[in-house]
């Protein structure tokens, strides 16, 4: 292959990548990878651009502003685009820009006003007649979403200001607060939910609500810095931000009118220093030209405007030591090792532990106890390890040994194939067994309402109920516990629980094999398993006899998703709390479990099917949903056991990976087209 090929194949890979990284990013606000990553091989395709200018096509993520607006929020199209702001990492280039504006200056000396970069997301606020009547995200720059309702739950934006007729635009940055997101993020770890990778993400997060009562209870804070007016013709930026300010808006204080270059550098410098201090992230200073006439003659790319550019800060890096390396059983069952280490300050946060993510990671970057090594916080609040320092590592140091046995029950930890995570899957695990009660009683599992994450946790921690068998002994016991006298229970609450204990009595198979929590055994795993043992009793007659080969014979089932299944079983106490369930020859226990009903239809039965790009006529989750009912599988990666690919809008990699592969893709509408007859 010729270099050009290489570099455009490189191109197309970036540009899928990047893609997707923005759809996390911008849509689920639940990045899958750091901030410094992303710009990293941003700068990677920016370069092959700068080498073949004609790569530099509509979809390359370099003339994208954001992510288009999902289905889900009303659209609203900004009057005048909300653009991007151009990168600069080096002084050069901040001379470079000084450089551009000064060509289209009439005066020879350009006046720069200094802003704080706010690590937020962008909101357009409009006001008729001085009352606050809608607001929206940036989203692709054209068209963002309609927050209007959740807009208002921020109590730092005011209703109605002061600025007589006709409309104005307040443009800003909704963030949340450093201590507001610590705190948020306390409370989720608390009530076991996802935590937030940074503020940044939190404010996202906490504003692209359809529930605005949500947005209400997460404290977020609105800085403005922009205005534009169809009354009134400001003169320069720092007017604007006065009038902001007297409108009643917050705007940041880390503000200043710079003369020239060396000026603009000290700030830049102090403010870099100040950073950590600061109540809010901030990752960057904007440098924009003061005068609105000038800003209009320097005008716009279709990605960023040419008066203004955002010198970023280098991401924040600290050494340490590593005082001992931990494992941890996560809520699923994964062991994560941690590394303790000698509390060290990264921006801004006391750092004493870092997560050192897998086995393999925690192998190839060879950390050991007694390391010297080098942290990196950059855009999330989890610090990284980047390597550790070789020369001033101790004699004797050795590799750390990565437990064989579960250091909660002492289980032996199972690796899945092409899996980085090595578990635990003792269902009887302290560690894991809040999560697992959790799973059980889910949707989908034994569908038993009146037992949410709380209450789960309530009955756990006091002893109640310690494995899913405990749950069907509740009412039985209840004349010595009492549950209704209990804060939050109440008679209605207990009763109403009690009733769909009795209903879940009655289960399927596919569904009980699903409760069990059992690594790749999902939704649709489950049906084909169900459907090949049949019943109840040879389901127990494979666990018992450990019939190990037999699941590969399913069309679905492969070899790793068969040793999950059987490995979970080679655990004594697994196997225990079946039979406590369902009973054997020997004990009666304590629910019934049915043949698997038969599917609607299985059309797509044997099937792997993967979801790419944005989907018009429904939701992931619904697609999905709607292949398994009919037989299907639905997995999230392209491999050689896909059956096909449904392509949405904007799809990444896994057009290339599919085409690579040789397996046929599809539209959504060929899609709907076979699933029609099935009057689903
Ligand atoms: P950006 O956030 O880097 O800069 C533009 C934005 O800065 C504007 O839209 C505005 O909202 C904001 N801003 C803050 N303070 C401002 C001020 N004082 N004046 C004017 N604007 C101000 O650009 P972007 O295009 O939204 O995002 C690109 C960045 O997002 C990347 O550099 C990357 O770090 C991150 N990103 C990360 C991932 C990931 O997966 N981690 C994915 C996509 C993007």
């Amino acid at each position: 292959m010729g270099e050009e090929a290489v570099k455009k194949k490189r191109h197309r890979e970036l540009s899928d990548l990047l893609n997707s990284y923005s759809e996390q990013y911008y849509v689920f606000d639940d990045p899958d990878v750091s901030d410094a990553r992303y710009d990293a091989l941003y700068r990677e395709l920016l370069e092959i651009e700068r080498e073949f200018p004609k790569l530099k096509s509509k979809r390359s993520p370099s003339q994208k502003v954001g992510a288009k607006v999902p289905k889900i929020f009303k659209k609203v199209q900004h009057s005048t685009p909300m653009i991007s702001l151009e990168n600069a990492f080096n002084e050069a280039d901040i001379s470079a820009f000084i450089e551009r504006v000064k060509k289209v200056s009439v005066t020879k000396d350009v006046e720069l006003i200094l802003e704080p970069k706010l690590d937020g997301l962008s909101a357009s606020l409009i006001y008729n007649d001085g009352i606050l009547t809608s607001a929206s995200t940036r989203g692709d720059g054209f068209v963002g979403e309609d927050v209007t309702a959740n807009i208002l739950t921020v109590s730092s934006i005011p209703h109605k200001i002061n600025m007589g007729r006709g409309s104005l635009e307040v443009r800003g940055e909704i963030v949340m607060l450093k201590s507001d997101f610590q705190a948020l993020n306390k409370e989720r770890e608390r009530t076991g939910e996802k935590l937030f990778a940074n503020p940044r993400n939190a404010a996202a997060g906490s504003l692209r609500q359809l529930d605005p009562t949500i947005t209400a209870s997460r404290k977020l804070t609105f800085f403005a810095y922009s205005a534009i007016s169809t009354e009134k013709s400001f003169v320069s930026q720092s007017e604007i931000l006065d009038t902001l300010k007297a409108c009643g808006f917050v705007v940041s204080n880390k503000t200043a009118l710079c003369k020239d270059q060396s000026e603009a550098f000290r700030f830049y410098k102090k403010i870099e220093k100040e950073r950590a201090e600061l109540e809010y992230d901030i990752d960057g200073i904007v440098y924009k030209v003061n005068d609105l006439s000038l800003q209009k003659q320097l005008g716009a790319s279709t990605k960023f405007p040419r008066h203004s550019i955002a010198y970023k800060f280098p991401a924040e890096k600290a050494q340490t030591t590593v005082l001992n390396i931990i494992t941890q059983v996560g809520r699923t069952g994964n062991i994560t090792p941690v590394a303790e280490l000698k509390p060290v300050t990264v921006g801004g946060v006391v750092v004493s532990r870092a997560t050192l993510h897998n086995k393999d990671e925690l192998e190839k970057k060879d950390i050991r106890v007694g390391d010297r090594v080098v942290l990196q916080r950059a855009g999330d609040v989890i610090p990284q390890i980047l390597y550790p320092i070789l020369k001033e590592r101790p004699q004797h140091s050795v590799p750390f040994e990565f437990p064989l046995t579960c250091p909660c029950c002492g289980s032996i930890l199972v690796r899945e194939e092409n899996e980085a995570a090595i578990k635990c899957i003792n269902l009887s695990c302290e560690a894991q067994a809040i999560e697992r009660l959790i799973h059980f009683v889910s949707k989908p599992a034994f569908n038993i309402d009146g037992l949410g994450d709380q209450n789960i946790r309530f009955l756990y921690e006091r002893g109640i109920v310690k494995t899913p068998v405990d749950i069907f002994l509740l009412e039985e016991k209840n004349d010595e516990l009492h549950l209704e006298n209990f804060d939050g229970w109440g008679e209605i609450s207990v009763k109403k629980l009690f009733k769909s204990v009795i209903a879940a009595k009655t289960i399927t198979l596919d569904k009980f094999i699903y409760s069990l929590g059992i690594p790749q055994i999902g939704r649709s795993v489950s049906k084909l398993i169900a459907n090949f043992l049949k019943t109840y009793p040879g389901f127990l007659k494979y666990i018992k006899n450990n019939e190990q080969n037999d699941l590969c014979k399913i069309q679905g089932v492969g070899s790793s998703i068969a040793d999950d299944f059987n490995n979970f079983f080679k655990n004594e106490n697994n196997r225990k709390i079946v039979i406590e369930l369902g009973g054997d020859e020997n004990f009666p226990g304590v629910i019934s479990v049915s043949e698997i009903k038969e599917a609607e239809s299985k059309i797509f039965s044997g099937q792997t099917v993967v979801f790419t790009g944005n989907l018009k006529k429904f939701s992931r989750e619904e697609a999905k949903e709607l292949a398994e009912k009919l037989g299907g599988r639905a997995s999230s990666s392209v491999s050689s056991k896909t059956s096909f690919v449904v392509v949405g809008e904007n799809a990444g990699q896994k057009i290339d990976q599919a085409r690579k592969l040789n397996i046929k893709i599809i539209s959504e509408d060929e899609f709907i087209e076979m699933t029609k007859d099935t009057q689903m």
